[in-house]
């Protein structure tokens, strides 16, 4: 089947890094929806919120969502994305959907290590483990819901792909 893989979870879990590799590894188009916003919108996400607000940033991120939904495409979520009924809904029934789980100790390590990240606005304010900790408990159910398959995000970036690519094997197979 050529189809659409979203990647879903946390900032710092690894969609994009996962994301890109699994694309390469299949042959398929990797896509980042918040990079893609960026270049469609000429603006950073950080200018995107402070202009529009979170609201204004998540109707434009479900737009982005819908819009780069494609065959053989790996797609890079915000990890906002499953916050909205009707991204959790389109995904599920567009591709397959694969949450890359990890700790809030282990998001936020991440994160303090990746200065890119810096660029992303707090959503709470609060340190980066506790603010981890609150996102988690407001959306791992969502995570779940939303996912066909839920990877631990903590395995070498290579063990992930290859799990991913032993589930869509044994798909073809079914
Ligand atoms: P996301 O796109 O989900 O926010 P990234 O792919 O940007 O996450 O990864 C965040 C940081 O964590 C990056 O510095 C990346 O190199 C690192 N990282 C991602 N996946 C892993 C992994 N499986 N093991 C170790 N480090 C990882
Ligand atoms: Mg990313």
């Amino acid at each position: 089947m050529t189809q659409t893989i979203f990647m879903v979870g946390a900032r710092g879990a690894g969609k994009t890094t996962i994301g890109k590799a699994l694309a390469q590894a299949l042959g398929y188009r990797f896509i980042d929806t918040d990079l893609f916003m960026q270049q469609s919108l000429q603006s950073s996400v950080a200018d995107i919120v402070a202009r529009e607000g979170w609201d204004g940033f998540r109707l434009r991120e479900s737009m982005a969502l819908q819009t780069v939904t494609a065959p053989k495409t790996v797609v890079a979520t915000g990890g906002g994305a499953v916050l909205s009924h009707e991204n959790r809904t389109f995904m599920c029934n567009h591709g397959l959907v694969v949450y890359l789980q990890a700790s809030a100790n282990v998001l936020a390590e991440r994160l303090a290590e990746d200065p890119e990240d810096a660029q992303r606005p707090s959503l709470t304010g609060k340190p980066i483990v506790e603010e981890m900790l609150d996102v988690l408990a407001s959306r791992e159910a969502l995570y779940q819901e939303v996912a066909h398959h839920v990877l631990d995000a903590t395995q070498r970036p290579e063990d992930v792909v290859e799990q991913i690519l032993q589930i869509l094997a044994d798909e073809k197979v079914k």
